[in-house]
C-alpha cells in the first residue's frame, strides 16, 4: 500500500535522568498514539508518537542514539548519495540518523522537508526544525530533563523549565517554541543549550534573464509538487486564484488520474465559478463545500487550538482553511496547498515601487517564524496531512533571491510566476488579481460585525480581534479546554464587555 501520510504527523518526547513522572499529553492533531520507553544507563525517554498507522516508521536506533521524526523529507534522493551505497534507510527517521551517524547536527542543514525531529544520545537532546519551522516544536528543559512536542499544549502542565533559546509561549513558563531553521544541541545533566541556525532567508538578490528566472521558478515548483505526491492522488484545496490553480495544474500534470480539488465559500462569498475554471481545465474531479458563516465563526477555537497562534490576522487566514479540514471528510487525505507564495513574492504588494516590494518582503521573512501560518495541526485537526510546495526549501530560496523586477513586471504582482505558468493555465487564471482566503470567504468581515454586534466600536474592532484571539489562546492552549467546549459568542461578548468596561488608555497600555 503506498503511504499516503507520514509515519508520524506529531510527539512528545521527554528524557529524564531522574525518572520523573510523564506528562498526560494533549493535541489537536488527530492521529493514532503510541508510546515508546527505551532506558539507558544515564537516562530514559518516554514518547507519544501520533501516528498513521505506521509508528516504526517515525523512530529509529543505532549507537546508543535515538531519533524521533514527525513529518517528511522531500530531499531523500540526495541524501541518500550522501551514505554509502550499502546503507540504504527504510524510514526518514532512520535516514536522518543515518546522516547525524555523519555529519553530526550539521546533518540537519542537508535536509528540505517539513519536519520537528529530536534525536537522544547519552546525555544529550537534540531538538530541530525544518528551514521553515512548518512543523512547530516546542522545548522545555531544566537540569536532568528535557521536554519536546509538536504542539505547546502537550507541555502545559510541564514543570517550569529554565530558559530556553527561542520564542517563549505565552502563559506557559519555561516553554519555548524552537526557532524555524534551528538545532538545540541541549546538554541534558545542566540544560545548557547550544544554538545552530540551519537556514536563513537570502539576504541577497539574484539577477537573471526572463527566461532564465521563469524557467528556474517553473521547475523549482514543479519538482516540489512532484516530491509532495508521490505515487499519491492529492487533494489540492483550491480557490482559483494563481498560486493554488499552478500547484493543482502542476499535480495533474503528472497524475495519470483526475486529481482531487476542493473549493470551499460561505453563505456570504466564494470563489466557485474561478475555481470551477482550472477544475475543468485540469480536468479535476472537483468539490464545492459551502459553510454557514455561523459555523464558520463557530470554528475560531479549533483554529487558535491548531495553531497555537495570538495573530488575529493570521488567524483569519486559516479560519477558513480549517473550516474545509473540518468538512473535507474521509481518512487521511494528502492535501497540497498553494499557501505562502504572496510572501517571498511580495504578492500583497499592489503598487509599482520596487524598494518598497523588497521592503515588504524582508519585512515578511524576517517575522513569519512563530506564527505557525504553515503547521500540519491545522489539517491535522481532520485527521488530514497538508503540505505547501511554495514553502519547499528550494522553492523558497528561488523566489525570495530574485530581485524585485523580477516579482513585479509590466504592471503584474507575482510576473514571474505567472509567466512560468503561462502554458498551463487559462489566461484569466494568469491574469487574475489577489483575493486572500479571509477576503473570498467572507472571513474578516462576518468576524468583524459578530464584533460590532456585541457593541465593539468599529475603531476597536481590531484591538478587539486580538482580545477574542487570545482568550481563546488561554483557554484551548493554557487550560487545554477542547475548543468543542469553547463558544465564540462567550468569547466575544467577554471582550466585548471587557472594552466597553476599561478607559482606552488602559487597554493600550495592556497591549501585549
Ligand atoms: P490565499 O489567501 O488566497 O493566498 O489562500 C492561501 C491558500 O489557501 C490558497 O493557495 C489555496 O490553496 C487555499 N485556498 C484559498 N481560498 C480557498 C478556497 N476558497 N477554497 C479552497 N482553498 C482555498
Ligand atoms: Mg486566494
Amino acid at each position: 500500500m503506498v503511504q499516503t501520510l507520514p509515519a508520524a504527523v506529531g510527539f512528545l518526547a521527554e528524557i529524564h535522568q531522574d525518572g520523573g513522572r510523564p506528562l498526560e499529553p494533549v493535541f489537536a492533531s488527530l492521529a493514532s498514539r503510541a508510546t515508546l520507553k527505551e532506558r539507558t544507563a544515564d537516562q530514559s525517554l518516554c514518547t507519544v508518537l501520533l501516528h498513521s498507522g505506521a509508528p516504526d516508521g517515525a523512530h529509529a536506533h543505532a549507537q546508543g542514539r535515538t531519533l524521533v521524526l514527525a513529518g517528511e523529507l522531500y530531499n531523500q534522493e540526495e541524501l541518500l548519495g550522501l551514505l554509502p551505497g550499502s546503507t540504504v534507510p527504510g524510514s526518514d527517521a532512520a535516514l536522518v540518523l543515518a546522516l547525524f551517524d555523519v555529519y553530526d547536527v550539521h546533518a540537519f542543514r542537508l535536509l528540505n522537508g517539513r519536519f520537528a525531529a529530536l534525536l537522544a544520545a547519552p546525555g544529550r537532546a537534540v531538538l530541530a526544525t525544518d528551514h521553515a519551522g512548518s512543523l512547530p516544536l516546542y522545548a522545555s528543559a531544566a537540569p536532568g530533563r528535557v521536554l519536546a512536542a509538536t504542539e505547546a499544549k502537550a507541555l502545559r502542565t510541564a514543570p517550569a523549565g529554565r530558559s530556553l533559546a527561542g520564542r517563549p509561549v505565552r502563559r506557559l513558563p519555561g516553554t519555548h517554541q524552537v526557532p524555524a531553521g534551528t538545532v538545540l544541541d541541549v546538554e541534558v545533566a545542566t540544560g545548557h543549550c547550544v544554538t545552530h541556525r540551519t537556514w536563513a532567508p537570502p539576504q541577497a538578490r539574484r539577477i537573471m534573464r526572463e527566461e532564465e528566472a521563469v524557467e528556474a521558478v517553473r521547475r523549482a515548483l514543479a519538482d516540489a509538487v512532484r516530491v509532495r505526491t508521490g505515487r499519491d492522488t492529492p487533494l489540492v484545496v483550491l480557490s482559483g486564484g494563481i498560486d493554488s490553480s499552478s500547484v493543482a495544474a502542476l499535480a495533474a500534470r503528472r497524475s495519470a488520474a483526475p486529481v482531487d480539488t476542493v473549493s470551499m465559500g460561505t453563505d456570504e462569498a466564494d470563489e466557485f465559478p474561478q475555481a470551477r475554471v482550472v477544475a475543468r481545465h485540469i480536468g479535476s474531479a472537483h468539490r464545492e463545500i459551502t459553510i454557514p458563516t455561523a459555523e464558520l465563526l463557530r470554528r475560531l477555537p479549533h483554529t487558535v487550538w491548531a495553531a497555537e497562534c495570538l495573530d488575529p490576522d493570521v488567524v483569519e487566514y486559516l479560519l477558513p482553511l480549517t473550516a474545509l479540514y473540518l468538512r473535507v471528510g474521509g481518512t487521511g487525505r494528502r492535501i497540497l496547498t498553494g499557501y505562502g507564495a504572496d510572501i517571498p513574492l511580495g504578492g500583497m504588494h499592489r503598487e509599482d515601487r520596487l524598494p518598497a516590494l523588497d521592503t515588504a518582503v524582508c519585512h515578511d521573512m524576517d517575522t513569519f517564524d512563530g506564527l505557525n501560518e504553515m503547521t500540519p495541526v491545522l489539517s491535522g485537526v481532520g485527521g488530514h496531512w497538508s503540505t505547501h510546495p511554495y514553502w519547499d526549501r528550494d522553492v523558497l530560496d528561488v523566489l525570495v533571491s530574485l530581485e524585485a523586477g523580477l516579482k513585479r513586471r509590466y504592471g503584474q504582482d507575482k510576473w514571474v510566476l505567472r509567466a512560468a505558468m503561462g502554458d498551463v493555465l487559462p489566461h484569466e487564471v494568469v491574469v487574475r488579481p489577489k483575493l486572500g482566503v479571509h477576503e473570498g470567504s467572507g472571513t474578516t468581515s462576518s468576524f468583524t460585525r459578530l464584533l460590532t454586534d456585541a457593541g465593539v466600536p468599529p475603531d476597536r474592532v481590531h484591538r478587539a480581534k486580538h482580545l477574542v484571539v487570545r482568550e481563546l489562546f488561554d483557554q484551548v492552549v493554557v487550560d487545554g479546554r477542547h475548543p468543542d467546549d469553547v463558544a465564540t459568542d462567550a468569547v466575544v461578548e467577554l471582550v466585548a464587555g471587557r472594552l466597553a468596561s476599561l478607559p482606552r488608555p488602559v487597554l493600550d497600555e495592556r497591549r501585549t
